[in-house]
């Protein structure tokens, strides 16, 4: 069966169930103790709704898994990041994380093509109280992009970008995103490792939505690690995410 769990493409249970979960760690013991002990505890009740709404969506391997939403809104205080933007929202975990984690007066502009999801999850997000922080656009993200670079009073003004949508497109969004992104601000690609298949040789037998977007991933890898504006660490959270502090 031909699909993409990352994007809008048809997606069937049981293929998911042949993952058992995103996380890279191989052990599902090692990982549930790491979940009931440092961060089911500590998760938001609004996050935690929504999580649970969203496990009963049939394309709910899309999500983030709450482990990497602590990551997130870790990095987000640290920087204490006021200016964000996230490209790919789906029913909206990493962006009520980032939203929770923002100051009061803290944005994040929020791109998906479809709004349909966003919706899902914004009953939780408005009971957190953090909608007015939240400035979704149902937008296809690489025009999107490309009209904010029109406009020079765009550049260098955010601070934290995480790029959550297609992965065929992750170099083109790092083209556009790292213009926007201030000198010393953070870009976090996810899914760099895409289930561990990165390192596999292209003979491996491996499921055909993971073999479809590999050589995508495997090239973004590679230019970010010879991309002297970028200073790069490859955390093993969640499926992979690539962090980016613009240096130039
Ligand atoms: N960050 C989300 C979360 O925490 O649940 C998961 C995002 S999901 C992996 C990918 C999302 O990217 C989907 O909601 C999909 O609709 C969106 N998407 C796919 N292609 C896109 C595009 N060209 N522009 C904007 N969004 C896109
Ligand atoms: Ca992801």
């Amino acid at each position: 069966m031909a699909v993409n769990h990352e994007d809008n493409k048809p997606v069937g249970h049981k293929l998911y169930s042949e993952l058992a979960h995103k996380s890279l760690l191989r052990s599902d013991a090692l990982y549930k103790y790491v979940l009931d002990t440092s961060v089911f505890p500590r998760e938001h009740p609004c996050l935690k709704e929504l999580r649970e709404m969203t496990d009963k969506h049939p394309r709910n391997v899309m999500s983030t898994p709450a482990d990497e939403g602590q990551l997130i809104s870790m990095l987000v205080k640290l920087i204490n990041a006021k200016n964000t933007m996230e490209i790919g929202v789906y029913t909206g975990y990493s962006l009520l994380s980032t939203a929770l984690a923002l100051p009061s007066d803290g944005k994040v502009l929020a791109l998906d093509i479809n709004r349909e999801y966003y919706e899902l999850g914004l009953p939780m997000i408005e009971k957190a109280g953090v909608a007015h922080k939240i400035d979704f656009r149902e937008v296809s993200a690489l025009s999107f992009l490309d009209q904010l670079l029109q406009d020079e009073n765009n550049k260098e003004t955010f601070d934290f970008v995480f790029v959550d949508a297609d992965k065929d497109n992750y170099l083109n969004y790092h083209k556009r995103v790292i213009d926007l992104v201030k000198v010393g601000g953070l870009i976090g690609y996810d899914n760099t490792l895409w289930t561990g298949s990165v390192a596999l040789p292209p003979d491996a037998p491996m499921l055909e939505f993971i073999r479809g977007y590999r050589d995508y991933v495997i090239e973004l890898n590679k230019y970010l690690a010879q991309d002297s504006r970028v200073e790069i660490c490859q955390l093993t959270v969640g499926d992979g995410i690539t962090l980016c502090r613009r240096i130039s």
